[in-house]
């Protein structure tokens, strides 16, 4: 498939290389330096500032690059960086929302962000309704003259149920309000929200943009210097940001996004089609399957599919915990979007804080096991799953 281009007139492989680094002006070093390093002095009082940085909470030269990179990639007009998604998450929801305000939010997300809406928000007196997104007319009646935002995620982690982003951005726009969603699943290089009408895209940069199991990092990019102002004050106030040497290391990431990407959604595709096929499997979810209820949607919003795919054994919980206790070369673990591929029990491990009642509503089975495909190779992974499902 094409990469999407982006907004400066390079294309997206360029892009993700170069924007936002120029070699450094003392040593001509290629590599943005790691600016480690607390305070920056200042020449006189009053040419403060005169130089673009005061204090690393502030602001930072290497993870200014990291965000410069972000804006080009996604193609909007500013970007944060943070010290983890969650803190990216919770410095849109700080700027933007006040006590007696309230939000929609889709009802399948990253269980951390379901976790902030409904044991923090609440109790800081905003009110929180979690939606189906898939479900247009029900997305708009959920809006009320007090609502401020609509948070999306698509493909939503871990059912991968999709979100039309431009519908729903038309929902925002005739209401008035701020589209957020969050493209960790996909990255700038497979969706673009920005061209879909979003106003501001939120990232884990932790998964796919580092992709090297290195780091834990987020990003808020925005289509606006309003929204910018607005969540830029809310990180400097809070001290949600990123560090020097996260932006570093995942400004080394990024440059292999595009390869990476590719790489591990043909192993998802190739993995999810042999799944379907496994006389033990009994369902498979994956948005370039066919099967998939929004294959459709999933080929017109996107330009790949992604890594992440799911899917229930026969029987249900038991057989597939000691499928996922069996397996070698898929690591047990959380996270996704990595090189290394991984084995995920969302109701243990990532959505343990959604409420059983939410979960069986947003369709995360008790049984329901998540893969992240890496870039190992094919017959390797499909050699362990094939292992483990044979012990069964
Ligand atoms: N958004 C999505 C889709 C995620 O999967 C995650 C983490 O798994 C987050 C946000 C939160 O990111 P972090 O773990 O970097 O705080």
């Amino acid at each position: 498939m094409m990469p999407s281009d982006n907004n400066d007139g390079m294309g997206f492989r360029t892009d993700q290389i170069h924007a936002g680094v120029t070699p450094d002006p003392i040593t001509g070093g290629i590599l943005t330096p790691i600016h480690q390093s607390t305070t920056f002095v200042q020449e006189s009082v009053d040419g403060y500032m005169g130089r673009g940085y005061s204090y690393s909470r502030a602001g930072n030269p290497t993870v200014r690059a990291f965000e410069e990179k972000m804006t080009v990639l996604e193609g909007g007009h500013d970007t944060t960086a943070y010290g983890s998604g969650m803190a990216a998450t919770v410095a849109v929801m700080l700027g933007l929302l006040s006590a007696g305000d309230h939000i929609v939010i889709g009802r399948v997300v990253y269980g951390g962000t379901y976790r902030f809406a409904d044991q923090f928000l609440r109790k800081f007196g905003v009110e929180t309704d979690f939606v189906d997104a898939s479900d247009l007319d029900a997305m708009r009646a959920a809006i009320r003259p007090e609502t401020r935002l609509v948070f999306t995620e698509t493909p939503a982690n871990p059912t991968l149920e999709l979100t039309d982003l431009a519908a729903v951005s038309e929902i925002t726009g005739t209401a008035g309000i701020v589209h957020v969603t969050d493209n960790t699943v996909l990255t700038p290089y497979y969706q673009r929200p920005f061209e879909l009408g979003a106003n501001v895209i939120i990232h884990s940069t932790t998964k796919f943009l580092d992709g090297h199991n290195a780091t834990v990092g987020g990003a808020v990019v925005v289509d606006s210097p309003e929204l910018q102002e607005t969540i830029a004050f809310a990180r400097i106030s809070a001290g949600l940001v990123m560090s020097p040497m996260v932006a570093w290391l995942t400004l080394q990431g990024v440059k292999t996004l595009s390869e990476r990407m590719d790489r591990q959604s043909a192993n998802a595709l190739a993995i999810a089609e042999w799944l379907e096929d496994h006389p033990k499997v009994e369902t498979v979810g994956y948005p370039g399957l066919p099967s998939h209820p929004q294959h459709e949607l999933a080929l017109r919003q996107a330009t790949g599919f992604g890594a992440m795919v799911w899917f229930e054994v026969e029987g249900g919980v038991e057989p597939g915990k000691k499928l996922m206790d069996s397996v070698q070369l898929w690591s047990l673990a959380e996270n996704l979007g990595q090189v290394e591929s991984i084995i995920t029990h969302p109701l243990t491990m990532t959505h343990a804080a959604v409420p059983p009642k939410e979960r069986a509503a947003s369709g995360i089975t008790d049984g329901l096991v998540r893969l992240s495909v890496g870039m190992e190779d094919i017959d390797d992974l499909v050699a362990d799953l094939d292992d483990g499902l044979a012990a069964l």
